[in-house]
């Protein structure tokens, strides 16, 4: 059993449409709308991969009840805690290869809805295996909070996968999470450097000092898994991408998956690699084709690093 934390959970709206223009009258051409944030695309994939999922995190309002509903039908157990404020709603403007974003900050969780979290995240730890912190924090929600709750699936002997920004990564490291799945732009941020063999040293004194792994993603350039004994590079066929939003979602479900199963870092990496790509390759947000998925590690070829 694989648990995901969704703490600032969103409604994605979607709108496609062509010649999209600031300060104009823009109607939209299709609309898609699906339950969003992190780690509730990484919950889809996960089940399409398989695998039951529980999922937690806050959800207010009659959003999180249309977010709820959403679970129900993707068969994802609900584990979220009831909030008094609304969850958020996020847009994204898809026109012309171009891809914008609008996003919400988020409810306020207060300090009793956050203690209640941490209560339920006490049995839940005790039902699953790995454990998936992903996306921002809300509002009042201390820096700490994924540091916390890494500390008490730690003790359980749990394994427990990040993706977060690099604000929340840099508090997160410190408590040694099992994986990161930074992208390049994160780890930059994170690590103030630039080049890709700077990032690649980098995240080996990450791995040096607790961290298992770091999962580094490149977008089209593929992928690195970097540990303190050694670095594998992911090359990636070309494709043409439709929409690769939730790319890292879908690549940190395909590397739990492998992992869980007990395939070879090698294979692992190219499960990663190759759930990304698929959702790329997808309208949706979150959604892998499986079929396509075996055909696609089949196109990756991982080798040791030995810089760009
Ligand atoms: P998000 O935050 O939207 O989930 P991300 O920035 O964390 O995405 P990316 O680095 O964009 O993640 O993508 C994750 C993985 O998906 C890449 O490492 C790569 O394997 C695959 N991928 C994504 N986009 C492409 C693409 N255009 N071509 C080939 N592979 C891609």
């Amino acid at each position: 059993m694989i648990a995901t934390i969704t703490c600032n959970p969103a409604i994605d709206i979607t709108y496609s449409l062509s010649n999209f223009q600031l300060n104009q009258v823009n109607r939209v051409q299709a609309m898609d709308r699906s339950a969003g944030g992190k780690g509730l695309n990484v919950s889809r994939v996960l089940s399409q991969l398989g695998h039951d999922v529980i999922c937690s995190g806050f959800l207010g309002g009659r959003n999180g009840e249309w977010i709820a509903n959403q679970l129900t039908q993707f068969r994802l157990m609900n584990l979220f805690v009831p909030i008094q404020e609304e969850t958020r709603t996020c847009h994204a403007i898809l026109s012309e290869g171009t891809y914008t974003e609008i996003l919400e900050k988020g409810p306020i969780v207060t300090e009793h809805e956050q203690e209640e979290f941490l209560v339920r995240f006490d049995s839940l730890v005790e039902t699953v295996s790995f454990i998936i912190l992903s996306g921002s924090l809300p509002s009042r929600v201390k820096p700490d909070f994924y540091s916390i709750l890494i500390k008490k699936a730690k003790d359980r002997g749990k394994f427990c996968f990040v993706d977060t920004s690099a604000k929340t990564l840099a508090e997160v490291i410190k408590s040694k999470p099992f994986l990161i799945k930074p992208n390049k732009e994160e780890l930059k941020e994170l690590s103030g450097k630039n080049c890709i063999s700077d990032l690649v040293d980098y995240a080996k004194n990450i791995c040096e000092d607790g961290t298992r792994y770091v999962l580094l993603s490149l977008g089209k350039e593929g992928a690195l898994l970097i540990s303190n004994s050694e670095v594998l590079r992911a090359y990636v066929p070309t494709i043409k991408e439709v929409n690769p939003v939730g790319s890292g979602d879908s690549m940190l479900a395909g590397f739990t998956h492998a992992y869980q199963k007990n395939y070879t870092l090698i294979e692992a990496l190219k499960w990663s690699c190759a759930c990304g790509i698929s959702n790329a390759l997808s309208e949706r947000t979150g959604c892998i084709d499986l079929s396509q998925v075996k055909d696609l590690t089949n196109k990756i070829t991982v080798t040791q690093y030995k810089g760009i």
